[in-house]
C-alpha cells in the first residue's frame, strides 16, 4: 500500500478533488487526511505555532508509520478559514511548503489551490 499526505481544508467540497488529485499525483492507493480550516494560512504564521504543531505531528504519523511519498497543503477558493484571495493564498501556500520542505527532506512536498470550479491546480 502506497500512501500520501494531504494537509487540507476540514471544507467537505474540497476533500474528494483532492484526494481523486493526489492518487494520480503521487501514484498512491491512500491519502491521509489532516484538516485544518485554512491551513495554508495557519502554516504561513510563525505566530500559530502551537497549531502547526499539532499538523506537524499528525503529518508525522503518515510519514513515519505509512512511508507517505508525498505531502501537499492546499488552499482553495471561498474558504471560511482564509478568505485571503487567490494570489494573496498563493503566498500563503508557498510558504507553508517551504516550511514542509525544511521538515521533510526526503518527502517531495508541493502546494494545491483549489478552484470556484474545484478543480484542483499546483501551485509553484
Ligand atoms: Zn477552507
Amino acid at each position: 500500500m502506497r500512501f500520501c499526505t494531504a494537509i487540507n481544508c476540514m471544507d467537505g467540497r474540497v476533500q474528494l478533488p483532492v484526494i481523486q488529485y493526489l492518487q494520480k499525483r503521487f501514484n498512491v492507493d491512500f491519502v491521509d487526511s489532516v484538516t485544518e480550516a485554512g491551513p495554508n494560512l495557519i502554516l504561513s504564521e510563525a505566530r500559530n505555532n502551537n497549531s502547526i504543531q499539532s499538523i506537524l505531528s499528525r503529518v508525522n504519523i503518515s510519514v513515519e508509520h505509512h512511508g507517505s511519498v508525498g505531502i501537499a497543503v492546499v488552499g482553495h477558493h471561498s474558504c471560511a478559514g482564509n478568505p485571503a484571495s487567490r494570489d494573496e493564498q498563493g503566498a500563503h501556500t508557498l510558504n507553508a511548503v517551504q516550511l514542509l520542505r525544511q521538515q521533510y527532506e526526503n518527502v517531495e512536498v508541493t502546494g494545491l489551490w483549489v478552484d470556484s470550479h474545484w478543480d484542483v491546480h499546483e501551485v509553484n
